[in-house]
């Protein structure tokens, strides 16, 4: 999978959750629509009213999370940017989303602040293959994190964690082997070795 292949079933999905954390430190989701994705970037917009609005421009993050019909999960974090050229912007996002006509007609489209998600964290998951498949993906400016776990040279090569992984990623050898894309990320694999030789990967 690429980012923009990831960027793009969230564009098909079209509403999907987008999470914020608000003064309180509370976290805070709804449903918005993406309204374009385009050469890595995801572009919504949002009421200058809204709370979504004032989280957005306090924190400059967000994060992003859709599932389609075949159950691939995408999920996307990181910071976002206020759009210059407000209505240029707002204009076209009408072009490519005729129905907001009817939700903001006439004039009312520039109580709208476009958004653009353009720096962060992809992770594509897809639970309808067997074993389940995931990829993560920096974009933007940033790096690719490391999530999961990693088996180090403490292993004895006991077998316990792959006896008890539930997608049977595990493969033998000296040390035993994470297949990463396959990893659910349970943790059941680190609370069973007995010689603590896991480590979450990224620490
Ligand atoms: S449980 Fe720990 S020691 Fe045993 S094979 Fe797995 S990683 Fe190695
Ligand atoms: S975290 Fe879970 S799925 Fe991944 S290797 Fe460990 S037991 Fe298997």
């Amino acid at each position: 999978m690429t980012v923009q292949e990831c960027l793009q079933i969230l564009r098909d999905v079209k509403d999907v959750a987008f999470a914020t954390v608000d003064e309180k430190g509370v976290p805070q989701v709804r449903i918005i629509d993406v309204m374009l994705v385009e050469e890595e970037k995801l572009y919504f917009c949002t009421a200058r009213g809204k709370d979504f609005y004032r989280q957005l421009i306090s924190s400059g993050r967000v994060a992003v999370t859709g599932l389609n019909r075949e159950y691939q999960m995408v999920r996307v974090a990181g910071r976002v940017r206020k759009l210059p050229e407000q209505k240029t912007w707002i204009d076209r996002i009408f072009e490519e989303n005729p129905s907001m006509k009817s939700v903001y007609p006439g004039e009312s489209r520039y109580i709208l602040e476009p958004f653009c998600l353009e720096n962060g964290q992809v992770e594509f998951f897809d639970l309808g293959k067997s074993p389940i498949y995931r990829e993560s993906m920096g974009f933007g400016m940033e790096r690719t994190a490391q999530k999961g776990f990693v088996i180090t040279d403490a292993c004895i090569g006991c077998g316990e964690c792959k006896r008890n992984c539930p997608q049977q990623c595990i493969e033998e050898g000296s040390p035993f082997a994470i297949r990463q894309e396959n990893c659910l990320h349970c943790g059941l694999c680190l609370e069973n070795c007995p010689v603590q030789a896991m480590e979450r990967r990224g620490e």
